[in-house]
């Protein structure tokens, strides 16, 4: 799948693993997400452009680089909250803006129930953060208001997808790159992911 970024680094799986694990308790369960949060953000953002800057070292006068663009991060609530941590250990002045959304049970549709997004974009890139990428509804819902509101580039961070929630991702924004740290294999029939890490919301905030 085009478009669809894998991490292979070692450090990303081996993180994962433990993270997968049913015994991790909530604080390590965080700090993991944090953990590989962090290194997903570092490849997510390989891209970014970056402007001639002159810095003056002890020794000589020379042209280094800073980063031009400008990065806007944003959570799905609440599993998401998460993965800003790590993002923000590298991007400290990325601003965070905050979606949420709720299924209707009878439509089965995401309905926006929060959404702190200034009144028009501010910022170059917007980073979708959500740990597990399973149905596509809400990362699809989320997008769409993005685009919107006006946002011009947008890229999607997780760490798992379902193959079905891919899919059904990558065909509604085939523009918006996705990083993950896995593809799993498939959803069971309460939508989540096999084999998955269970439910990333109670495992952060210690809800099961
Ligand atoms: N959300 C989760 O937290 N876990 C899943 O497996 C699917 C959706």
């Amino acid at each position: 799948m085009s478009n669809v970024y894998v991490s292979e680094h070692p450090l990303v799986q081996h993180k994962l693993s433990l993270l997968r694990d049913k015994d991790t308790d909530p604080r390590q369960f965080r700090e993991l997400v944090k953990e590989i949060a962090l290194l997903l953000a570092y490849e997510a953002t390989a891209d970014l452009k970056i402007a001639p800057v002159s810095v003056e070292t002890p020794l000589a006068t020379m042209q280094g680089g800073k980063v031009k663009e400008t990065i806007g991060l944003v959570p799905i609530l609440r599993a998401g909250l998460g993965l800003v941590n790590g993002v923000w250990e590298m991007m400290p002045s990325a601003e965070v803006w905050h979606i949420g959304l709720f299924r209707d049970e009878k439509t089965l549709r995401p309905v926006e129930y929060y959404n702190k997004l200034p009144v028009s974009p501010t910022v170059n890139v917007c980073l979708v953060l959500d740990p597990m990428l399973a149905t596509g509804g809400s990362a699809v819902a989320t997008v769409d208001i993005l685009k919107k509101w006006g946002a011009n580039r947008i890229k999607f961070m997780g760490l798992i997808a379902a193959p079905e929630g891919l899919e059904r991702f990558t065909k509604a924004h085939p523009d918006v790159p996705v990083h993950l740290a896995a593809i799993d294999d498939h959803l069971n029939d309460r939508a989540y992911i096999v084999p998955g890490l269970g439910d990333a919301g109670d495992r952060q905030f210690g809800t099961a």
